[in-house]
């Protein structure tokens, strides 16, 4: 059975490019590539990034029940396709969603076992800076994305695994030991070496449990009243 990774942040956290150091650094991991209504931005590609689809197609594949979970997100359509968790076990590799808050609630029904990890950014301010600096957005449309992230923020209490994405390499560091301590979780009964052993444990700090108490200065940002005040 494979292990599947969800992972969901707010758009401007950093998201992508942690989920492209993972894939360099683990091996049989498949990439869910989502179907989607919107239109491509910049030099994304068509079956890379995404499949670019025609509402028409995508509602097709929903009545055809070819969605393993798809939502509505700002406005677009998005789905994971059941053919990709199907490809990923025949290779016997574990497979990658990056999807929404609503995605990850669907996948976590049905499939209890998936580790969700959610990935935050380090404050509200380096958002704002990333969303801009990025410069694909207008400003009407980053203002919505920092009001969508504190809602989804709110949300990290039912994810496995929390990631503060401060520093890209240490932050995908972590994102690799969160998968590999995943798998060496599997094979427990095969008992585990001092390294493995220690692997498991950089891991668990992001556990949720382990997690809340750097979450609330970030959540705090976010707050309106923090904001008005500045
Ligand atoms: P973007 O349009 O910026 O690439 O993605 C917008 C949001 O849609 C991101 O939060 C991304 O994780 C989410 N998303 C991408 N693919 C899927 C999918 O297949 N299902 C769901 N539920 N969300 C998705």
């Amino acid at each position: 059975m494979s292990i599947v990774y969800i992972v969901s942040a707010p758009s401007g956290s950093g998201k992508s490019t942690l989920v492209n150091e993972l894939f360099k650094m683990v091996r049989n991991l498949d990439f869910s590539i989502s179907y989607t209504t919107r239109l491509p931005r910049g030099s994304e590609q068509n079956g890379k990034e995404y499949f670019f689809v025609s509402r028409e197609e995508f509602e097709a594949m929903i009545a055809a029940d070819e969605f393993l979970e798809h939502a509505d997100v700002f406005g677009n359509y998005y789905g994971t396709a059941k053919r990709f968790l199907r490809e990923a076990e025949a290779r016997g590799n574990d497979l990658l969603l990056d999807i929404d808050v609503q995605g990850a609630k669907q996948i976590k029904q049905r499939i209890p076992e998936a580790v969700s990890i959610f990935i935050l950014p380090p404050d509200r301010e380096k958002l704002e800076w990333r969303l801009r600096n990025r410069g694909l957005d207008s400003e009407t449309v980053i203002r919505r994305r920092l009001d969508t992230a504190r809602r989804e923020i709110e949300n990290y209490s039912k994810y496995d695994y929390i990631l503060v994405n401060n520093l890209l390499e240490q932050s995908a560091d972590q994102l690799k030991n969160i998968v590999l301590a995943e798998r060496l979780n599997k094979k427990r009964g095969a008992g585990l070496s001092e390294d493995e052993k220690r692997l498991v444990e950089t891991a668990q700090a992001c556990r949720l449990d382990q997690a809340r108490e750097q979450v609330q200065p970030i959540l705090a940002s976010f707050n309106p009243q923090t904001v008005d005040g500045n």
